[in-house]
């Protein structure tokens, strides 16, 4: 199984419920998952892992480099798989939804700033809370 070969090149010993989420966190539903997220994901799929077990394994695969932690202000930190492609997020503060952008000028503009101030990016994390527009 594919899940098998990306724990182990992780580091990380393969497991049943490490399988299981990286299933989950691979699935259509899987981009932006809470730890409740996964776990009602495992209860729907009759999988039998604990709440306690989801957050530990999370933590597991943010350690190992597997998935990506985001801290929005919207409530529950959400895990995404580390595709090794940036891009920034946008969070809409009535739905929840959380919409990934890319966008060459903002990449851009924050390289020259930085390089104004006589520094490089090393990473960076650009989030806009939105709400849908009013329609007038
Ligand atoms: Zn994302």
């Amino acid at each position: 199984m594919l899940e098998n070969q990306e724990l182990r090149k992780a580091g990380l010993k393969v497991t049943l419920p490490r399988v299981k989420i990286l299933q989950i966190l691979e699935g259509s539903q899987g981009l932006h998952m809470s730890a409740e997220d996964v776990y009602k994901a495992l209860l729907d799929a009759e999988e039998d892992v604990g709440l306690a077990t989801v957050y530990r394994v999370l933590t597991q695969f943010e350690g190992a480099g597997l998935v990506i932690r985001h801290n929005f202000d919207s409530g529950h930190s959400v895990f995404e798989l580390a595709r090794g492609e940036h891009h920034d997020h946008m969070v809409c503060m009535e739905s929840g939804e959380i919409i990934e952008f890319i966008d060459e000028e903002i990449e851009r503009r924050q390289k020259e700033i930085a390089d104004k101030h006589g520094y490089e990016i090393v990473d960076h994390n650009l989030v806009l809370y939105v709400k849908p527009k009013q329609k007038s």
